[in-house]
This record gives C-alpha cells, sequence and structure tokens, in this order.
C-alpha cells in the first residue's frame, strides 16, 4: 500500500445561487449546479474535483445527474485501491469501462491531481509543466438578453475597470434581430472594447453566411462555434470566408476533434475546456495539436465554481497557446461559492492560486448547505 492509494470516491450534487440569471440559445438558468468528486486515500489526503454544465444537458448531452451515477456506478470501483499518481494510467482504465462522458471522467481526474499535488507539497500547475503566466485576461460573458440590458452590464464593468473584452451569447432569438441586437451592443462599446459572440452551434451554414458578414462589418471581433460541432466542412468554408478569427468550441470535443479541425483548416482558435476534452492532460494534449497547427487557443468555460475555475487555471496557465485570454468568469457570477477562500482576480484577469493542489480547500459548511438532499 502507498500512501496515495485510493481508499473512497465520494460524489455530492450541488446548487448554488448566480448574482442574475444567464440565458443561453435554449435556457435561462439562476442556479448552476455541480457534481463534487472526493477522493481519499490511504494516508488521508483527500483530493477534490468539480464539473458543471453550462445550465444543463443541451450543451454536450451530459448533466450532473448522469455524471453521479456514471462516477458511483462505473468509475469509483475502477479506482479503488489504486495508486492516484498514476493519473494517466487511471484515465486509461476508465475509458474502458465507460466510452464518452468527459465531464465526469475530468472530475475524477482533478480530484487525483488535487491528492497528487497536496502529497508532494506543490501546486498543480507544477505537474502540468509549470507556469508559463501568473494571471490569465478574463472575458466577461454576457447573456443572450435585450441590447439595453447587455449594454448596461457592459458598461458597467468597463466603468470598474474590469474586463476589456465581452462575449455575448447568441440564438435564442430569430437571426435578423439578433444580428441587429448584438450590432447595436458592438457599436455601443465602440473601441473601447472587444466584442465577441457565441452561436453555440444555432444556426447553419446558410444563415451563418448571411448574417456573420454583417457581424464582421458591425464591428464584432471574433465568432465561436456557429454551426453545429459535426459541420466541420461548414466551419472550413465560414473560416475561409471571414476575415475576423472562428473559434471552434463544440466541433472541439476531443483530440480526433482537435486534429481533424486542424486538417480540414476549419478553425481559427480554439476554444479549450477542461470537462468536454476530458481532464488537464487532456487539454494539454489539444493544446498541443493546436500548436502544432500554428492555431492559439483560449481558455474556455463550462461556469465552473472557484474549484473548477482553479483547475482550469492551473492548465491554462501551463500551455503557451492560450494567447486569447480565458472565460473563466463562473465565481465572478456565482452569488455563492464552495471553498474557503476564492480563487482572486485583479485587473480583469484571474490570478492563477498558488497553494498545494488544486489551491483552494472545500468549505465543509457551504457543501452542506448547498448540497440536494
Ligand atoms: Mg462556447
Amino acid at each position: 500500500m502507498t500512501s496515495l492509494t485510493i481508499e473512497s470516491v465520494r460524489t455530492v450534487l450541488v446548487d448554488l445561487p448566480l448574482r442574475r440569471p444567464h440565458r443561453f440559445k435554449s435556457t435561462s438558468i439562476e442556479h448552476q449546479s455541480f457534481l463534487i468528486a472526493r477522493i481519499r486515500t490511504a494516508d488521508g489526503i483527500e483530493g477534490i474535483g468539480e464539473a458543471a454544465v453550462p445550465g444543463g444537458p443541451w450543451w454536450g448531452g451530459e448533466s450532473v445527474e448522469t455524471m453521479k451515477v456514471i462516477i458511483d456506478t462505473y468509475l469509483a470501483p475502477e479506482l479503488i485501491g489504486q495508486d492516484a499518481s498514476r493519473v494517466d494510467y487511471l484515465m486509461h482504465r476508465l475509458e474502458r469501462v465507460a466510452a464518452r462522458n468527459s465531464f465526469a471522467k475530468a472530475a475524477v481526474e482533478m480530484a487525483l491531481f488535487d491528492a497528487c499535488g497536496q502529497a508532494l507539497g506543490v501546486p498543480v500547475h507544477q505537474l502540468l509543466g509549470g507556469l508559463y503566466r501568473e494571471s490569465i485576461p478574463v472575458t466577461w460573458a454576457l447573456g443572450a438578453e435585450d441590447a439595453d440590458i447587455v449594454i448596461a452590464e457592459a458598461e458597467e464593468k468597463l466603468a470598474t475597470g474590469q474586463h476589456a473584452s465581452f462575449k455575448l451569447k447568441m440564438g435564442a432569438i430569430e437571426p435578423s434581430l439578433d444580428a441587429n441586437r448584438v450590432v447595436s451592443v458592438a457599436k455601443a462599446l465602440g473601441e473601447r472594447a472587444s466584442v465577441r459572440v457565441d452561436l453555440n452551434a444555432a444556426w447553419d451554414e446558410s444563415t451563418s453566411a448571411r448574417w456573420l458578414p454583417a457581424l464582421e462589418g458591425g464591428g464584432v471581433d471574433l465568432v465561436e462555434q456557429p454551426v453545429p460541432g459535426w459541420n466541420v466542412e461548414a466551419m472550413r468554408r465560414l473560416a475561409a470566408a471571414l476575415a475576423i478569427p472562428i473559434m471552434a468550441d463544440e466541433s472541439l470535443d476531443g483530440l480526433p476533434g482537435a486534429f481533424t479541425l486542424c486538417r480540414a483548416e476549419a478553425a481559427d482558435i480554439f476554444s479549450l475546456k477542461v470537462h468536454k476534452l476530458g481532464g488537464l492532460s487532456a487539454t494539454r494534449k489539444a493544446a498541443a495539436v493546436a500548436e502544432a497547427a500554428g492555431l492559439p487557443c483560449h481558455g474556455g468555460s463550462s461556469i465552473e465554481s472557484s474549484i473548477g475555475t482553479a483547475a482550469a487555471a492551473h492548465a491554462y496557465a501551463a500551455i503557451a497557446g492560450v494567447t486569447f485570454g480565458c472565460e473563466l468568469f463562473g465565481p465572478l457570477l456565482l452569488a455563492e461559492d464552495l471553498v474557503t477562500e476564492p480563487v482572486r482576480y485583479a485587473d480583469g484577469a484571474l490570478r492563477v492560486p498558488h497553494g498545494v493542489g488544486l489551491g483552494v480547500r472545500l468549505d465543509e459548511s457551504k457543501l452542506a448547505r448547498f448540497a440536494r438532499d
């Protein structure tokens, strides 16, 4: 028995209130739900991990409820009795018993890295190649609300000196109205801020070909995933037609997807996400594929609490190619958090935690208060 022999894997579901509702193309949320994974080793180290999806299973099929079943029923038995430091080996074991379910696997892997970091007395970023940067600029996410609501929120952020770039969710309303809404926001903010949009795969190719040039002409700086993830050919044609970059998110659903996008020249930027890619190691591997193709990366988010945000920060801070900042705004949108000391932001950037492991510790009273029965 080594000190990192896994004795138990526990999961709990938690619902945290938001500071304001957040509207996506197909749903609006006032709470964000989390799966918390707790992996305990023989000598009493506990690693924690977290997974969240943006408001429900609409994004990628997984939900916190399905993750709990997958981890409790299929993944945990593969981990018990194993050495928590053999992270890649354990992830391969999990791949053999459960295909896909990348969000659930990422929560487990996060807890393994947290335990290893604690055992070695180092922050997780030192296990991922070390710090390339100390902080990561954060793009603020604006919901798919009416232009006046969005402009007011952006003005408030600009006035306080936070966030010089904004990402607007699109796809909740008819395309012409949506495009006009976004152009009026971009015009109102002018040169003072970068305006980016995320369609979340809401449009088909012809709708994109009709309206994306209008967004480009209206001052939008970047378009994320206008068409469904599978439609790499449409991504390629749209990327070739536009001067502004196209960022792949739903299309970048794993390493084969990363390779396909690069081979097809179907994206200008990769939106990395720890959960959709299946963990911190897989995120580094996807970034390596981007590097091989000469593409920069952006640090994406599934609206994590301080736990998942810290984990993603360790990964993104260790990857040289994350030159388009990040959208790790989860803790700023949440009205409550789950840790004793939430991650810190300064001057519109997320500070990478320096404590051992993930650098954040569970607040047991908060967890008990917001856990589901
Ligand atoms: Mg996205």
